[in-house]
């Protein structure tokens, strides 16, 4: 097994805080974290003077595109783009064509994973074919491998919500829900205020916060629910409610919903339209909030990429989405940690120990020693600005060409090194 001996970097410890540390990894796992650490001849050292050193990143939303749409996105290429963003677990969504539902495709899209760059997880579909209409056999699709259930790109049915929380909870994997009334959003396509100046329809608010409010009242008595990508002031304080009275819900957001607004739209440009979408700079403010005080639990990118030629049809008919895998780090660190927003350490909770703790990933998201070895190494002076090309098959992002700081300088799975800045 590799030896590698990362030296002289500001070790950022969800639970300890930051200690310029260095740290010894071995057969796959962290072996030391200390002062001085001599290394033996032969051992490969990677200097990290003036870099941050973090738990691996784990995205805990991803869309990979296959089956059904590989020419946007593969599951290897996915994985690759993580490396490229310093991000060293993925968690893929099932609304693929077909989608993620049955235990059969679960297992052969497993077995395809294995070649991958980084670790990758797969949610299977909540309902029975991602149908909405009946519960999914979630123990089978368990022990064929799912680690989460969901069926992102449509709202859990209310009718079944509660039964579904309590399987989930019971078979000890998370549901999450993508929190959205559809009757509401109807042909929406952008936020009202965006939409207007468009001259397309607008999706309203409350159809997230309607969802979110309906999700987080199920939590109050059928048990745990993670919401997906949480855009709204009025779903930030529905969240911060419910955490108060103790009731089990998780929540994440993704770097479109704290760096941009709708104002931001400047023309017709489809790689601004996502889901939910760019929402006022009073929910932007909402959302920066609610990452530092502790009510939203993670950062997930939602990278969702869709190829150019789709992208070209413009606001009205393009599909949803933006890719974000690439650009998830430098986002967080430049508009969250550098801004002062939050400390180092709350965005190592954000990155990596509560998407580990949500995915139930007991050996991930910490630097304690004998936990997996898997890190990110984040430059955090060097300014660039973000490409138009990516790892990612697809390159459908509103941020071409914004500079940032924080890119990754180094990604580390099981002890291997899978991704090193040039
Ligand atoms: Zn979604």
């Amino acid at each position: 097994m590799p030896e590698l001996l990362i030296k002289n970097g500001l070790v950022i410890d969800p639970e300890r805080g930051e200690a310029r540390l260095d740290i010894l990894l071995s057969g796959g796992k962290i072996r030391r974290a200390a002062r001085g650490i001599v290394p033996r001849p032969g051992l490969e050292v990677f200097d990290a003077s003036g870099l941050w050193v973090f738990p691996g990143f784990i995205d805990a939303h991803v869309h990979a595109r296959e089956p059904g749409a590989e020419e946007s996105e593969t599951i290897l290429s996915a994985a690759s783009a993580a490396a490229a963003g310093g991000v060293t677990s993925i968690l893929l969504m099932p609304n693929t064509f077909p989608p993620l539902a049955t235990p059969a495709l679960l297992k052969k899209y497993c077995r395809r994973a294995a070649g991958a760059a980084v670790n990758v997880y797969f949610s299977a579909a909540a309902t029975a074919g991602r149908a909405g209409r009946r519960a999914g056999n979630l123990a089978a699709l368990k022990a064929a491998g799912a680690a989460a259930f969901t069926d992102d790109g449509s709202c859990l049915p209310r009718a079944l919500l509660p039964r579904l929380i309590g399987t989930a909870a019971a078979l000890g994997r998370p549901l999450l829900d993508h929190p959205e009334e559809f009757a509401l959003t109807g042909a929406g396509a952008a936020h009202s205020r965006a939409a207007a100046r468009l001259g397309l329809a607008g999706i309203p608010e409350k159809a997230e916060w309607l969802a979110v409010l309906r999700g987080v009242l199920a939590a109050s008595f059928a048990g745990p629910l993670h919401l997906q990508h949480l855009s709204l002031a009025a779903s930030v304080a529905a969240l911060r409610l419910a955490k108060e009275r103790g009731w089990p819900v998780t929540a994440e957001t993704c770097p479109h919903y704290f760096a941009l607004s709708e104002r931001d739209i400047k023309r017709d440009d489809a790689d601004f339209k996502m889901k939910p979408p760019l929402r006022a700079d009073a929910d932007r403010l909402a959302v920066l909030r609610g990452l530092a005080d502790g009510t939203i639990d993670i950062v997930a990118s939602d990278h969702a990429p869709h190829s150019a030629l789709l992208k070209a049809r413009g606001f009205k008919s393009a599909p949803f989405g933006v890719i974000g895998l690439e650009t998830l780090a430098p986002l967080c660190v430049t508009r969250l940690v550098l801004a002062g927003v939050l400390s180092g350490r709350r965005l190592a909770q954000l990155l990596s120990a509560n998407p580990a703790r949500l995915l139930g990933l007991k050996a991930k998201g910490s630097l304690r020693p004998g936990a997996d070895a898997d890190l990110t190494v984040i430059d955090p002076v060097r300014q660039k600005r973000v490409p138009a090309a990516f790892v990612s098959k697809s390159a459908n992002t509103p941020f071409k060409g914004m500079k940032l700081r924080g890119w990754p300088a180094l990604t580390v799975v099981a002890g291997k090194i899978v991704y090193r800045a040039a």
